[in-house]
């Protein structure tokens, strides 16, 4: 009873990966928490997870990283993490063209997401393998507009386009849309976790009182 209010607490986000099996969704989530590349690294087996602090507008703010299985098994499993998401990133590999048109079957899936308020990312992997493209920049551009999703092609491999992507247009899209959220969740605990279901009715206001 002598310790009332909760410790200064940072701001959660919670991104979660989603693509065809082998397009490199952990290898581009081990290339951005760790800024390694590890050829050997084992197929995902359900649901993984990992975190990293990052400084977006000068906020310290602590990213949730959900990486999950192509299996189809596991597929079922998916709604309970996208539900609370706040940026799904669905990942293509630009060599294999089957598993670009998936893309719409990842999307159509998130029946229980409010699109509106999530972050979407389309990312096209394995850039350095561009000889054996089978999917073009222009389409995967012409896709990401269409659904307003953040676009750009990178490299788990060499690691090219992650500052672009990451650092600039992800983080910028969490600064402008999570403006009144990442003020407000500051000293509160009850304001730290940013759910987005919960806010979406009370979009403005800057406290919510969950007595
Ligand atoms: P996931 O099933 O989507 O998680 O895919 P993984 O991250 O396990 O990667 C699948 C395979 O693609 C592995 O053999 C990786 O080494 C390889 N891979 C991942 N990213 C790249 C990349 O950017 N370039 C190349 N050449 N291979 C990659
Ligand atoms: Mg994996």
């Amino acid at each position: 009873m002598t310790e009332l209010k909760p410790k200064k607490e940072i701001p959660k986000f919670k991104l979660i990966f989603l693509g065809d099996q082998g397009t490199g969704k952990s290898c581009i989530l081990n290339r951005f928490v760790e800024d390694k590349f590890d050829e050997n690294y084992q197929a995902t087996i359900g649901l993984d997870f990992q975190s990293k602090n990052v400084k977006i507008d000068n906020q310290d703010i602590h990213l949730l990283l959900y990486d999950t299985a192509g299996q189809e098994k596991f597929r079922s499993l998916i709604p309970m993490y996208t539900r609370d998401a706040n940026i799904i990133l669905f990942v293509y590999d630009i060599t294999r063209k089957e598993s670009f048109n998936h893309i719409s079957d990842w999307y159509n899936d998130l029946t229980n997401v409010k699109i509106e308020d999530v972050i979407l990312v389309l990312i096209g992997n394995k850039i350095d393998l561009n000889d054996k493209r089978e999917v073009n920049k222009e389409e995967g551009e012409k896709y990401a507009s269409e659904k307003n999703m953040i676009f750009k092609e990178v490299s788990a491999k060499t690691g090219n386009n992650f500052p672009e992507l990451f650092y600039q247009k992800i983080f910028e899209q969490i600064a402008n849309k999570f403006k009144p959220g990442l003020q407000g969740t500051v000293n509160d605990i009850q304001e730290m976790k940013i759910k987005i279901d919960e806010d979406k009715n009370d979009k403005n206001k800057k406290k919510k009182c969950c007595k």
